[in-house]
């Protein structure tokens, strides 16, 4: 990849980042309009249901991934749930967990948090090397005992309970309401994670997230990584000092940490020439600066393309399914 310039690079990841929030509050919105015709019993919606709402499913779609594996089936109730998590998982076994630092839109929060904590208290702190080491860990627990609770010991007819039953069909509706109207346990939490993320840089991501987790594991074998021509290197240490997940890059010839983000901070403090890239390991020669984001944006859309054009992204659910099951919503649970 050619040397990116500090400012050429920033700008391309931030455009990304702002467009991708921007489009996810907008479904957002979208969503809440047509609950809210629905609950107030209009004959019909103003706006169609987004589908990308069920992007805020994870652990549904985990669900529905397992149900898939065992009945060779798509669920058709939350089906874009799965497409997005399918999507998302590929986008880091080709090109490193990049939905994370390019599209997610708590990874963007999140990083807006810590330069606005760099802003507010000069620096951004470090947690000691023994606590961040344990920490880390936490999102990998986080994820063992999803994986271990729904596609070890979740049997095929609990499955489809789960999947047919009216708490799934809701459950979008319940994420909403849990951003709309929240508990004070929930702002108390939120809050706690907010003033963490001012400090301490993309808390949330290095330590709690079992999706990043997931996603960094699947990241190793991208053939996509961060390389180092060690023969131009002077070993000045910038890429490491500006990388936000602390990797010693002056001393990897490929980063394979599923730490790596790919968020290319460390490629755009080099100041040699071609020196630090994003490459894959197939292509020797420098690729031109927009690739790498190229490449994120493509899988994205060509991964929900296929869910859409295969007929797997529209619920089944109907408008009236929701004007039903939304009175009942706060009645149900799993
Ligand atoms: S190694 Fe480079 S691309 Fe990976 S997280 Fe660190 S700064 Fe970002
Ligand atoms: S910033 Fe560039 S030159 Fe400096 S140590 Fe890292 S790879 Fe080597």
């Amino acid at each position: 990849m050619a040397q990116l310039s500090a400012k050429s690079g920033r700008t391309i990841r931030t455009i990304v980042q702002w467009c991708f929030l921007l489009w996810v509050i907008g479904i957002g919105i979208r969503f809440g309009m047509f609950v809210n015709a629905a609950e107030s019993g209009a004959s019909v919606p103003v706006v169609s249901r987004p589908p990308g709402v069920e992007g805020f499913l994870p652990i549904g779609a985990l669900t529905s991934l397992k149900y898939w594996l065992v009945s060779g089936k798509i669920h058709p109730i939350h089906p874009a749930s799965l497409v997005i998590f399918l999507t998302v998982l590929l986008m880091s076994l080709l090109a490193k967990k990049s939905f994370c630092s390019w599209l997610c839109p708590v990874g963007t929060l999140s990083e807006g948090a810590h330069k606005l904590g760099r802003l507010l208290f000069g620096r951004n702190f470090s947690i000691w090397p023994w606590l961040d080491v344990v920490l880390r860990g936490v999102k990998y627990l986080l994820l063992l005992l999803f994986v271990k609770l729904i596609l070890l010991d979740m049997p095929a007819d609990t499955l489809s309970g789960f999947l047919d039953a009216p708490y799934w069909a809701v459950s979008d509706v319940k994420m909403l309401h849990f951003f709309t109207s929240m508990s004070i346990t929930t702002v108390t939490v939120l809050a706690i994670l907010t003033f963490l993320s001012l400090l301490y840089k993309n808390f949330w991501c290095r330590y709690l997230c079992p999706y990043g987790a997931l996603l960094g594991l699947a990241s190793i074998i991208s053939p996509f990584k961060i390389r180092r021509d060690t023969s131009g290197c002077t070993g000045c240490r910038r890429c490491t000092a500006a990388c936000p997940s602390g990797l010693a890059v002056h001393s990897s010839t490929a980063v394979s940490s599923p730490e790596c983000t790919g968020c290319l901070t460390c490629v755009v403090h080099c100041p040699e020439h071609n020196i630090l890239a994003m490459q894959p390991f197939f292509w020797k020669r420098p690729l031109p600066v927009l690739v790498f984001p190229a490449v994120v944006v493509l899988i994205f859309m060509v991964g929900i393309g296929v869910g859409m054009f295969s007929g797997h992204w529209h619920s089944s659910l109907s408008y009236a399914d929701y004007q039903r099951l939304i009175p009942l919503e706060p009645y149900l649970s799993h």
